[in-house]
């Protein structure tokens, strides 16, 4: 969809406002007339029997000497069934911090401080419906009110994360086969023994003691987990996994290393596997084989997955549907068609042209002006928080904007101004509003970086 039709037909953007200005010497109140229905599109209410997980109103605090920072503000998505839903936004935007939050790995002094997270899984439901302290929905538990030590159970057969650096991830002092079949064991006991997952000690109680002291170098893995961790190596790619699996991190390449981290994180056979990252530290070549990877896997297995990356270009190759993220909030949402080919969020149209064109690799890259902000609550304040760096900012945008539909058939939606009326410069913000922060660049040349339509 075309600015254009989006808006009735309209001119967009300064054109738009070029033309009301001509008529009504600048200050048109036409430029900023809403042309589609206000309203909060954010999800809400119960999950949808298809959804293996919704997050409603998510926040994550951390409690530091220089104050209170809101890393995630209230962020609400769903994840659907065989699915891969995108995460993007720049460092320091709240994708990973929202990742550890999901699996309840956020450490001091982070802290979870509102939301609920609504998991998918019948027996659970089943084993919660009638504890009142516990929120059942169906098939659908909040997670944010079971026991921790529930959470923690569900680490490796419901969610497994994949993390940026496999080289901090492993143990170098121990095999690559002994980490995996290590995460084969704890999903083989579990499964055995659901209950044992939930202790602090996970099934390593006083019998496993002693034994391990009555017999010296006996071994927490056994030869049937040994076995499942060459197969998961070879699944994933490694050649002579029946080689390699008696190798230790150092004599694996990166690119290697990480598809061994992809092979732990399949040994629980999860529901949601989470990818932080995955392919960051790794070069071009190998980051490509490493996604297709993913996309195999997740065809075979049926898994969702939540994709968290700061490149757009990965994005568009992978996900089904994407959430972009600034300063902690989603502020746009929507299927990969309608975020990349109907975008309003200036910010995401900033990370979109900052993605070097193949088609024209002469072409200029137009950087996002600014810094993203340090997230600390005392200097937060109550407006767009991306005004300070945007070329579009009006008076509107010193007042939060809500997250608007654009178009509810595509889950479209965008925390901006822009969502709903035209930019008007009659009504912009002067340069200097923000002081030396406010460093956004010229809205003329955010129109010629778009083509020149004005958006
Ligand atoms: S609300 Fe205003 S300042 Fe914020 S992104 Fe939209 S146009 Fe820019």
């Amino acid at each position: 969809m075309s600015d254009a039709e989006r808006t009735g037909g309209a001119p967009t953007g300064s054109d738009a406002s070029e033309s009301a200005a001509a008529t009504d010497g600048g200050a048109s109140d036409a430029a900023a007339t809403d042309t589609r229905a206000a309203g909060d599109a954010a999800p809400s209410g119960t999950p949808a029997v298809d959804d293996v997980l919704s997050v409603r109103d998510l926040s994550t605090r951390f409690f530091t000497e220089e104050g209170q920072i809101n890393a995630v503000e209230s962020v609400s998505f769903d994840l659907r069934e065989d699915e891969i839903l995108g995460v993007v936004g720049e460092s320091g935007s709240g994708k990973s911090v929202t990742a550890l939050s999901l699996v309840d790995l956020v450490e001091t002094p982070g802290r979870i401080t509102a939301g609920e997270v609504w998991y998918r899984d019948a027996d659970l439901a089943d084993e919660f419906r009638d504890t009142d302290a516990v929120r059942v929905d169906g098939d659908h538990v909040d997670l944010r009110t079971v026991p921790p030590s529930v959470r923690r159970s569900l680490r490796g057969p419901s969610f497994s994360v994949i993390f940026q650096d496999p080289m901090s991830s492993f143990n170098p002092s121990i095999t690559v086969g002994e980490q995996i079949a290590e995460a084969v064991e704890v999903q083989r006991r579990a499964r055995a023994n659901p209950r044992s997952t939930r202790s602090r000690t996970q099934g390593y109680g006083l019998g496993q003691y002693l034994l391990d002291g009555i017999v010296p170098g006996r071994d927490y893995t056994s030869e049937e987990s040994m076995d499942r961790a060459v197969e998961l190596l070879g699944q994933v790619g490694i050649p002579d996994p029946e080689e390699r699996v008696d190798e230790y991190p150092g004599q694996f390449s990166g690119g290697m290393l990480q598809r061994a981290m992809i092979a732990q994180a399949l040994a629980g056979e999860p529901d949601v596997l989470i990818a932080d990252e995955p392919t960051t530290a790794l070069d071009v070549t190998i980051q490509a084989q490493i996604l297709n990877l993913l996309k195999e896997i997740q065809a075979e297995r049926g898994m969702s997955i939540v994709l968290i990356t700061h490149d757009l270009g990965v994005i568009a190759e992978m996900c089904d549907r994407v959430c972009v993220m600034y300063a902690g909030e989603i502020v746009e949402r929507g299927t990969l068609e309608s975020v990349f080919e109907d975008t309003v969020h200036p910010y995401t149209r900033g990370l979109l042209g900052s993605i070097p064109d193949v088609d024209d690799p002469r072409a200029r890259l137009e950087p996002i002006a600014g810094n993203v902000p340090s997230l600390i609550d005392a200097e937060m304040d109550d407006r767009c928080y991306f005004a300070d760096r945007c070329p579009k900012a009006m008076e509107a945008c010193l007042d939060r904007p809500p997250e608007v539909t654009v178009d509810a058939a595509a889950d479209h939606g965008a925390k901006c101004v822009l969502a709903d009326r035209e930019y008007d410069p009659a009504r912009a913000l002067p340069d200097d509003h923000f002081g030396e922060t406010g460093d956004a660049a010229d809205p003329d040349d955010a129109a010629a970086t778009d083509g020149g339509d004005g958006e």
